[in-house]
């Protein structure tokens, strides 16, 4: 097992390993105590993995374990869900003292987390993530949210788990989709900081996963530890992001976070290339990458559309957007444009 330890507003550890669900209630207990855990899953992850979350809680001396169980998918990441949550959390009687447990991929993750942060003012929590994106993104860090009906993630809260538990067993329950949006952002980690990462996503991933996880984790880690609330270099993490989200948004959300995620990062590989950010090689490379996790990096979607729906993006800070932009493998930065300069950028990112 690898413990990745973090020091944020709050002192956390990530710990990875293969078959350590069943170890969850002892490293919970030792980071929160308390009498009573509540798992906030899905209905898909309750079935594969809670009874062995609720079993080791209890082994552990948790006296009692609730569970609240939602229909998986983004459509449950609502205010509604997350009063729920809060009602069982109250009607179990759960203290400051006492624990939430997400278990499952970003939304339990973000929905939870969000109930932890606010029930009480602020309760015990701790993140199990069972998808790749989970384990090497959204389970670290502490954005915590719910969607609103006019956009993703419109309320929430910065709240910082008591630790992290990645048991990698669980990556092979997932859909062959649903693993491949994680490499998306692997990927993009490795682009803003990481040349050493990128080499080893070249070569096959299962048998070096524990390690790859690790430095992800450890990437999005020293990132936190500087600018925990995003007002300055955490946004390099929003690599491929502002355009992904663009075509995201434009598909209806057929095309999926991570593949947008994956399309954003090849536009914006070639718009930096051609606006000279970068050489010919670092956008090659990134292309290359992205065909080699089959993942797609083209898209019918117009960049007039793109740029619309970017532009109406939270991001948008008065008639500027900061964007990033890859330098070479391994080095990004911040780069403002005007809007004008934006609708440039995707448009030259775009164009044969
Ligand atoms: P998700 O939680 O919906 O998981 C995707 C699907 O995989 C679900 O159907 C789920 O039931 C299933 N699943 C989960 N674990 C499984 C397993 N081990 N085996 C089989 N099936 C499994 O979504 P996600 O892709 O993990 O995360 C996306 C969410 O994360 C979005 O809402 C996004 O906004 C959020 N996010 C948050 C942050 C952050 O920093 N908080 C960062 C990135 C993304």
């Amino acid at each position: 097992m690898k413990n990745v330890p973090v020091n944020a507003s709050k002192k956390y550890e990530i710990f990875i390993g293969a078959g350590i669900l069943s170890k969850a209630g002892e490293i919970i207990m030792s980071a929160c105590g308390g009498e009573t855990a509540a798992i906030i899953t899905d209905d898909i992850v309750n079935d594969l993995y809670a009874d062995t979350v609720e079993h080791s809680l209890k082994s552990a001396g948790y006296k009692t374990v609730v569970r609240y169980v939602f229909p998986n998918g983004e459509q449950s990441k609502t205010t509604e869900t997350y009063v729920s949550i809060l009602n069982t959390l109250a009607e179990a009687n759960l203290s400051r003292s006492d624990v939430v447990i997400a278990l499952g991929g970003g939304i339990p993750g973000d929905i939870a987390g969000f109930a932890a942060a606010t029930y009480l003012r602020g309760i015990h929590f701790v993140q199990i993530p069972t998808t790749l994106l989970a384990m090497v993104d959204s389970s670290v860090g502490g954005k915590t949210a719910v969607n609103l009906s006019s956009g993703k993630n419109q309320v929430g809260a910065f709240y910082q788990p008591d630790a992290v538990i990645c048991d990698v067993e669980a990556l092979k329950t997932l859909s062959v989709n649903i693993f491949r949006d994680g490499c998306a952002e692997m990927i993009k980690q490795a682009v803003i900081s990481d040349s050493e990462l990128f080499e080893l996503l070249k070569k096959p991933i299962e048998p070096q996963i524990e390690d790859i996880i690790a430095r992800n984790v450890t990437i999005k880690r020293d990132i936190v530890q500087i600018d925990e609330r995003d007002t300055g270099i955490r946004q390099l993490l929003n690599f491929g992001h502002t355009i992904g989200h663009g075509i995201e948004k434009s598909s209806n959300y057929k095309v999926s976070h991570g593949e947008a995620v994956a399309i954003g990062m090849s536009i914006a590989g070639r718009g930096a290339w051609r606006m000279g950010f970068c050489d010919h090689a670092c956008y090659s490379e990134i292309v290359e990458m992205l065909k080699h996790y089959k993942l797609p990096y083209e898209t019918d979607v117009p960049a007039k559309k793109i740029f619309e729906t970017a532009f109406s993006d939270k991001k948008r800070n008065g008639q500027q957007i900061t964007e990033v932009i890859p330098e070479k493998i391994g080095k990004c930065k911040l780069h403002t444009f005007s809007l004008k300069e934006l609708e440039e950028f995707i448009k030259l990112g775009m164009e044969n």
